[in-house]
């Protein structure tokens, strides 16, 4: 992804330009994947509802077992991510990245419109290949734009990335409050082409955006497709569709009615299995040298930890979705008023709690200046507070048992909680992730952060099965210590990692 002409024109960007001193180009940016995000937090906000909502009079559901709805809402996060190589790399050799963007965009608009249609399960497959296709090429892309706006030393760099990251959390916040209310209260194909409106402002933001903003940026591939290879990459690309679609039409011979079981497993092994073969190739490659192998080898164990922290994360829209609408209290009477919950609110949360602490952090961290903790240490508190988050979630059951319903307060306080670990690895492992890159590989390394949660959403498309009230209680603890004790492992080997990371911190 990375791009010469993006590297070359840079430099006249870091003058200030626009709000907060920064380029004027991070608010095209800005809001392109506010409206994305908008769209794409708003379709998951609904989707394992309506994935396994009986149809009603007024809303027609999917009427899905409630394990294959969550499996379902898994193993599609973990595409979403997964396409992120390949968006990157259509970038980075193809088309270059504002064109890839663009693109993406069409494509996950017409996604959300086939979501819109009420066509049952042929909409649901065409609309998650839309989906996936089109968020790979945009999201990584977007985020690898933001990068290019500034020099390497501009100071503003990391400010920018955050307010990014608070655009993408207003868009996440926004959604289910729109999309959520309009789906669950309404229809859930209206809520659903509401999100394909929403993905039509970021297309629009981002068109005409661009052009004011970047004209130079990103109009090129950086590393484009010499002849002969193009030929060879045709053939391996028209190849691969070729297996998989033949894999797909196997799967679905030898398995009759378990064939959505056994796409999904087969689905979380390729998961798992593609960032393995990333870091085979990249400790392999000849261009990496012996410091940037340490790198690598110090990149490891920080990918396994966040593996596990999106685990827990993502299970906001599947686990945390269906404990939300079946084991609160609906209509809860809070100082005197009686209210009405819906469910997909619940999502708005996660966003929330990130917009709000993110100052404080932000300002933590400027107090600090050089005395922050380090990397894993950062990624060690942060784990510990995920996985006590989750631990926080064994005590409704244990005071109250598993079968009535409970106070919607406990999820204010998991989120708390949890969104403080949040902003100590995702913010953190994303800029760490392009420190710690070998050279030859800088390019592809928004996309190597993105499949630490694609490989996470795979094994949760497996273990989310295994939650229903009965085991509510075990599944909160397990899966919360084992968020804690990667976290303590991460702190007692703080000291030899730093030693292999060198002069990143
Ligand atoms: N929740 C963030 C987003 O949607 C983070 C995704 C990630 O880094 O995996 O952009
Ligand atoms: N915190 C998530 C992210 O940064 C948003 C969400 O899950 O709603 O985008």
């Amino acid at each position: 992804m990375e791009n010469n002409s993006q590297t070359t024109t840079s430099e006249e960007f870091t003058r200030p330009q626009g709000a907060f001193g920064q380029p004027k180009g991070l608010f095209t940016l800005f809001f392109t994947e506010f409206w994305e995000r908008f769209s794409y937090y708003g379709m998951r906000a609904i989707l394992v509802y309506y994935l396994y909502a009986l149809t009603t009079a007024h809303n027609p559901g999917l009427g899905l077992a409630k394990t294959q709805a969550m499996a379902i809402v898994s193993i599609y996060g973990a595409l979403v991510y997964l396409s992120s190589v390949v968006g990157g790399w259509i970038a980075d050799r193809l088309l270059g990245a504002s064109r890839t963007i663009m693109i993406g965009a069409v494509f996950i608009m017409c996604g959300h419109i086939a979501l819109a249609i009420p066509a049952g399960l042929p909409a649901l497959f065409v609309s998650i290949t839309l989906i996936v296709i089109g968020t790979g090429m945009l999201k990584p892309n977007v985020s690898n734009m933001v990068g290019h706006l500034y020099s390497k030393t501009d100071s503003r760099r990391d400010t920018g990335f955050n307010i990014f990251y608070v655009g993408i959390n207003a868009g996440a916040l926004l959604a289910p409050i729109v999309v959520g209310t309009v789906g669950q209260s309404y229809n859930y194909h209206v809520g659903f082409s509401l999100a394909a409106i929403g993905m039509l402002a970021a297309l629009f933001f981002y068109y005409f955006g661009r052009m004011r903003t970047f004209p130079d940026i990103g109009r090129e591939p950086g590393n484009p497709l010499k002849g002969n290879e193009r030929t060879r990459f045709a053939l391996i690309f028209i190849a691969a569709i070729i297996v998989l679609v033949a894999i797909i039409f196997w799967i679905h011979a030898v398995s009759g009615s378990a064939f959505i079981d056994n796409l999904i497993n087969f689905l979380s092994y390729v998961a798992i299995a593609v960032p393995v073969l990333y870091f085979i190739r990249m400790f392999a490659s000849k261009e990496v040298d012996s410091l940037e192998r340490n790198k690598l080898g110090a990149y490891i164990p920080l990918f396994l930890s966040a593996i596990v922290f999106w685990a827990i994360e993502e299970q906001s829209s599947s686990v945390i979705a269906v404990w939300g609408e079946t084991r609160t209290n609906l209509h809860p009477i809070w100082l005197g008023l009686h209210l009405t919950i819906d469910p997909s609110w619940y999502q708005l949360l996660n966003p929330l709690f990130i917009i709000v602490l993110t100052p404080i952090v932000v300002r933590i961290w400027n107090k600090l200046v050089d005395r922050q903790p380090s990397t894993i240490v950062k990624f060690g508190l942060g784990l510990i507070l995920t996985g006590a988050s989750y631990m926080i979630m064994m005590a409704p059951g244990l005071i109250s048992g598993t079968s009535g319903r409970t106070s919607a307060l406990w999820l204010v306080l998991m989120f708390a909680v949890q969104m403080s670990g949040e902003l100590l690895v995702s913010p953190v492992g994303l800029s760490v992730s392009t420190k710690l890159a070998p050279r030859a590989f800088q390019s592809q390394l928004i996309a190597m952060w993105f499949l630490s949660d694609a490989t996470s959403q795979a094994i949760n498309a497996q273990i989310v099965q295994f939650f229903n009230k009965h085991t509510e209680i075990a599944f909160f603890g397990i899966v919360g210590l084992v968020g804690v004790i990667v976290g303590i492992i991460l702190l007692f080997i703080k000291n030899p990692m730093n030693k292999l990371m060198g002069d990143v911190r």
